[in-house]
């Protein structure tokens, strides 16, 4: 019969496990199996992937994302204290640790959380049994590569697994266009070159496509896919932008995409890794190069979300298009102990929203923007 999680051995009951509690050479008087099933919400959804901000500043200002006029808004935490509260998720069944911004290549101090980061061991077994013998997290890292090449050696060292660059052109005028930095484009590909080359890849390359902007390069980026050997992967325009600009039509979506594409050369689509893997992947016909398109507003996936994010001011978010979010550093202010925090994280989380609502009649925009939240 199995024994019910959390029992003390000295509880059991039965004549059987009695005799085997009272054996002293084998056991100690009291041992407490793990207690506590891994973070879950209330739809039954398994919590394993954290996005920490560690800062809500940007030394890009793209077009679809930030005004240009607005600086950071938030605060940023001392690295130590992002570690604690990942410490308090990971014990919880986190087992992917994604750093994101802003841009986090601007926060110092991350090259040293990487490294911490990387001490850290997950703490279930994938059938959810907790385990004290649990293996590395997957630690990544998005950026939009400007700070990446002098970066990438140091966090592949520290323990980073593997990184995403934003890129939303592969021509050098398009791309200072959207970024409104003058010659960004060699610093990013440089970026993507040195990261490949240090053993940071395959590198994922992101590209949110608007129509009029950048949508005349689809078929530039699988070529750029194809002969850098990175995985480009389009993102449909979500309403998370800082100057509300949103509107359905900007967006590219998944089904013109693919024709598009096909166009090029016959698109085969390739298994998918996990069930809430958010991409639809594909390769060409002769196996080269590979495209995930992610389609949160034309074909949703919140049924297999398994994402929480942190923000850079330590609050929680249970999806990116919360009306709230929660504040995991004010318990921790407040003098939580980590089960505290623990206890706090669950019924955070068993709030997680069912589904966004983009494109419905009535739908709210969020109460932050993305660079504000962590992408
Ligand atoms: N600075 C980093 C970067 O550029 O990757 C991390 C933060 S950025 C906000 C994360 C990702 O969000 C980028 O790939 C960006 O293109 C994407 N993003 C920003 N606004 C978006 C929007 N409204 N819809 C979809 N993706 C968006």
């Amino acid at each position: 019969m199995p024994i019910p999680k959390g029992t003390l051995v000295s509880e059991l009951s039965t004549a059987e496990d009695q005799r085997a509690s009272s054996a002293p050479e084998t056991r100690p008087a009291e041992v407490r199996l793990p207690a506590e099933p891994r973070l879950t919400d209330k739809f039954g959804r398994s919590i394993t992937d954290l996005r920490v901000s560690v800062t809500d500043r940007c030394n890009y200002k793209c077009v679809y994302c930030r005004t240009g006029n607005e600086g950071p808004q938030y605060t940023e935490l001392p690295i130590e204290d992002y570690l604690r509260m990942v410490r308090v998720f990971v014990s919880l069944g986190i087992e992917k640790v994604r750093l994101t911004g802003g841009e986090p290549l601007l926060r110092h101090g991350l090259v040293d959380m990487v490294r911490e980061l990387a001490k850290m061991r997950t703490a279930y077994l994938p059938d959810g049994t907790p385990t004290d013998a649990g293996h590395p997290l997957d630690i990544a890292l998005t950026t939009n590569g400007h700070l990446l090449e002098s970066l990438a050696t140091p966090l592949k060292e520290a323990g980073l697994s593997r990184v995403t660059v934003s890129m939303d052109a592969v021509d050098p005028e398009t791309f200072a266009a959207i970024t409104r930095v003058p010659r960004s484009f060699d610093r990013v590909l440089a970026g993507v070159r040195k990261a490949e080359e240090v053993g940071l890849g395959p590198v994922k390359v992101n590209c949110v496509l608007l129509h009029g902007f950048n949508d005349h390069e689809i078929e530039q980026f699988a070529e750029f896919s194809r002969s850098e050997g990175v995985i480009v992967r389009f993102i449909e325009f979500m309403p998370l932008e800082e100057d509300r600009s949103w509107r359905p039509e900007t967006v590219v979506r998944m089904d013109e995409l693919v024709a598009r594409l096909n166009a090029y050369r016959p698109l085969v689509e390739l298994p998918q890794h996990t069930a809430s893997e958010t991409a639809r992947r594909f390769t060409f016909d002769d196996g080269v190069g590979e495209i995930g398109i992610i389609a949160p507003v034309s074909r949703p996936f919140c049924g297999h979300c398994s994402r929480v994010r942190l923000t850079s001011d330590g609050k929680i978010r249970t999806c990116l298009f919360s009306q709230s979010d929660h504040d995991l550093y004010g318990e921790m202010l407040r003098g939580g102990t980590d089960a505290d925090l623990r206890a706090y994280v669950r019924k955070i989380v068993m709030r997680k929203e069912a589904r966004h609502h983009i494109g419905e009649p009535g739908f709210e925009k969020p109460s932050r923007n993305m660079v504000h939240i962590g992408g």
